[in-house]
């Protein structure tokens, strides 16, 4: 497996294998609730409450206890997370700048897999040729940072989004979780999920 550098923490695979198909929770006591259901199944959106089986979840997919999560923002079919929503400063006060972060194994190996491939450079590049991608781009750092800001102001990173954006491709881990999370709303993140889709999709569970 290709070692992914673009996010702060290393994911380990599951050794265990399949398991169990979790319920989903019913609870929407948190935020927004549980998000809009996506095309295939997939539970989208940034308020989908987080259960204490979601926090093992993670901790498995992450092979670390899982800081700061404020919600589930996307689900695999089965119900398992595969982009957690982290709160913008972190317990031990550390502020962190990547809101929706990818925590699916397949969906992380996926994404290596596309960086390694240079998908990165060559979208940067259209980018910087094409007004109506970059437009949408912008609009999708600011909609980035509208979402972070409704779980408190950090100082430290205000203005700041993840990934690169809005005016380059750093990390298409950070792109793919914001495109789970709300489809249509980030191009590159978008276009990186159709890329990706043999290999791994949210609405065809390979936990
Ligand atoms: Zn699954």
């Amino acid at each position: 497996m290709t070692q992914n550098t673009s996010q702060p923490q290393p994911v380990v695979p599951d050794p265990r294998g399949p398991r169990e198909v979790p319920q989903r929770s019913e609870d929407t006591s948190w935020g927004e609730g549980a998000g809009p259901v996506a095309p295939g199944g997939a539970v989208t959106g940034a308020g989908s409450t987080v259960t204490e089986e979601d926090l093992a979840v993670l901790a498995e997919q992450l092979g670390r206890e899982p800081r700061g999560v404020v919600g589930i923002a996307a689900r695999c079919v089965c119900g398992r997370p595969t982009v957690v929503r982290t709160a913008p400063r972190l317990p031990d006060g550390t502020p962190f700048p990547t809101t929706f972060y990818l925590t699916h194994p397949g969906a992380v190996a996926a994404a290596s897999t596309l960086e390694a491939n240079g998908v990165m450079k060559e979208m940067t590049e259209r980018l910087a040729a094409d007004e109506e991608l970059a437009a949408a781009y912008l609009a999708a750092h600011e909609h980035y940072l509208a979402q972070r800001e409704a779980l408190g102001i950090v100082e430290e990173i205000a203005g700041i989004s993840a990934g690169g954006m809005p005016t380059r491709v750093k990390c298409l881990h950070v792109l793919m979780a914001h495109a789970l999370g709300f489809p249509g709303v980030n191009p590159l993140g978008d276009e990186a999920l159709a890329l990706v889709r043999d290999q791994w999709r949210p609405d065809r569970c390979s936990c």
